[in-house]
């Protein structure tokens, strides 16, 4: 499965969903309940003045985020390690449990701005 980069992105989860067929504007949200999201976290970013395309978001969030980044900037730099020293199925098969095990905890990960 391929993703386009021209797909309609929501503009709270950035997760790509479908424009519903018809005449209208075109959604900037997935859900309404998204749309509310982003609502709540505008109204509270221009109530502390913060500048216009800044967010605020949790440091628990943030260090999450990092942490599991750099889990997988660490496998990457093992696997560019194995695989120059090994080739083979068996080096790329490893490589790839090895980038796939760092890479899926980023998988469904969502930082969302604070909104109260
Ligand atoms: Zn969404």
């Amino acid at each position: 499965m391929t993703k386009s980069p021209d797909t309609q992105r929501c503009g709270w989860c950035h997760r790509p969903f479908d424009q519903l067929p018809g005449a209208g504007r075109p959604r900037l949200f997935c859900s309404r309940s998204h749309r509310q999201r982003a609502y709540e976290a505008r109204r509270r970013a221009d109530s502390l003045k913060i500048p216009a395309g800044q967010v605020i978001v949790s440091e628990v969030d943030l260090r999450s985020l990092h942490d599991r980044l750099y889990r997988l900037e660490s496998a990457v730099e093992d696997v560019r390690a194995d695989l120059s020293d090994h080739s083979g199925a068996k080096a790329y098969r490893e490589a790839f449990d090895h980038l796939y095990d760092s890479a899926k905890d980023l998988v469904g990960m969502v930082v969302e701005p604070v909104r109260e």
